[in-house]
């Protein structure tokens, strides 16, 4: 087939618009199997199916495009917007972060010099905005692999861009998860690499605060990971027990309630580490904080990873208490109060939820008595309701019947 031309779509590619507009990815799917349907086809003002997928909003039918080999950095739209672009107007992180994923470039402008992140500041899409400005390329990443000016080494080792990516890419900012991902790697999970990816780390931050269109989230986020890349560092250094020392200590809770007070006051000091006491986040940041007892919420992680991931939007999904990965459903059987993604995350809970599993157990088992009984209360109500209006209506048709037989 010919490449793309404007406007010149087929049957089954205009039906494939349509069915996107009404958001069937069913219908779509189909389509997308069939020989008269291209998926990179453009209509009459340069959209791809994709940008119609993203700004809309369907997610899941951007997902069907991209691994039907949607082009995800066309740009054939007569303003030079792209999918990104349009991901960023729909105000749809997910669809953002969807497209960056799939190799989206943040740095292309559209036909008045915007960029994506411009645009959803421009339509005031924040969350996305903070999606786009979070992200941080392969490439970009690379630079310092490779030795500059007068260097002999370059500041990174190649063979830890991949690993050091991977942290740097983590939606979760958990402690715990970041140091996992440390520990699951052997290049990564040495005194010295680590002393090199947290220098690093410092120079991203630093370059995110000093170029011209300043990016705070991704500076704040480079500093905070550099911080817990330090820490882990020290800890293979100076401990025994190594990086499952710290992850215990991050996940200690204290007597009184299982809060994990290390973890809180650890990701304090990282923010009050900080070294540009100008920016505009970190003063919101610490506003956030500041006045929160320790213990109470909202937790400095929980403000941390609104200002850098801008997730609010996933409130209804389930969070690991060991990790923070989302979508965990393991319940302790014991209390059913504390979720996990896998044994391994309850196994390194366990030693400090054993100590409030059982005072978890009790409050919920007396709620449920409670509501137990409120229902039961209920019921009884609702039954004594019905037998008084059953006597009403009984009398009712009693007088009714008395007096039909008065007119007999
Ligand atoms: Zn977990
Ligand atoms: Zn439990």
């Amino acid at each position: 087939m010919s490449a793309p031309k404007k406007g010149d779509l087929s049957a089954a590619e205009k039906e494939l618009l349509g069915v996107i507009a009404a958001g069937n990815a069913q219908e779509a799917s189909r389509l997308l199997g069939s020989k008269d349907v291209r998926v990179n086809c453009l209509d009459e003002y340069g959209m791809t199916p994709l940008m119609h997928a993203a700004y809309k909003g369907k997610a899941d039918i951007c997902k069907l495009l991209l691994q039907h080999g949607a082009d995800v950095n066309c740009n054939e739209h007569e303003h030079g917007y792209t999918a990104l672009m349009f991901a960023g107007l729909s105000g749809k992180t997910d669809i953002a972060w969807m497209m960056l994923d799939a190799g989206a470039e943040t740095d292309v402008v559209n036909s008045v010099g915007r960029t994506a992140a411009q645009m959803a500041a421009f339509v005031g899409q924040h969350d996305c905005v903070t999606v786009i400005n979070n992200f941080f390329s392969r490439k970009r990443l690379d630079y310092y692999t490779k030795p500059q000016g007068l260097e002999k080494e370059p500041k990174l080792p190649s063979k830890l861009a991949g690993p050091l990516h991977k942290v740097i890419m983590s939606t979760n900012l958990n402690p715990v998860k970041l140091v996992m991902l440390v520990k699951e790697n052997p290049l990564l999970a040495d005194a010295e690499a680590l002393e090199k990816c947290g220098k690093v780390m410092e120079l991203i931050c630093e370059k995110c605060v000093k170029q011209q269109d300043m990016n705070e989230v991704l500076a704040v986020k480079m500093h905070y990971i550099g911080c817990v890349l330090h820490k882990c560092g020290s800890f293979l250094r100076e401990r025994q027990d190594k990086l499952d020392g710290l992850i215990r200590s991050l996940l200690k809770g204290r007597e009184s309630d299982g809060f994990p007070v290390f973890q809180e006051k650890f990701i304090r000091e990282c923010i009050r580490k900080f070294p540009y006491c100008d920016a505009t986040l970190l003063q919101q940041l610490v506003r956030s904080i500041a006045p929160v007892e320790i213990g109470n919420e909202p937790t400095a992680l929980s403000v941390l990873s609104q200002a850098i991931t801008g997730q609010v939007g996933f409130m209804e999904v389930e969070f690991c208490t060991t990790c923070g990965e989302k979508g965990a459903e393991k319940r302790c059987s014991i209390c059913k109060m504390v979720i996990y993604c896998n044994q391994e995350c309850q196994k390194l809970h366990w030693f400090t939820h054993k100590k409030i599993c059982k005072t978890l157990q009790e409050e919920r088992e007396k709620r449920e008595a409670e509501s137990a009984k409120h229902v039961e209360a209920q019921a009884r109500e609702a039954e004594e309701k019905k037998a008084l209006e059953d006597v009403t209506s009984s009398t009712e048709n009693l007088s009714l019947d008395q007096s039909e037989a008065g007119n007999m």
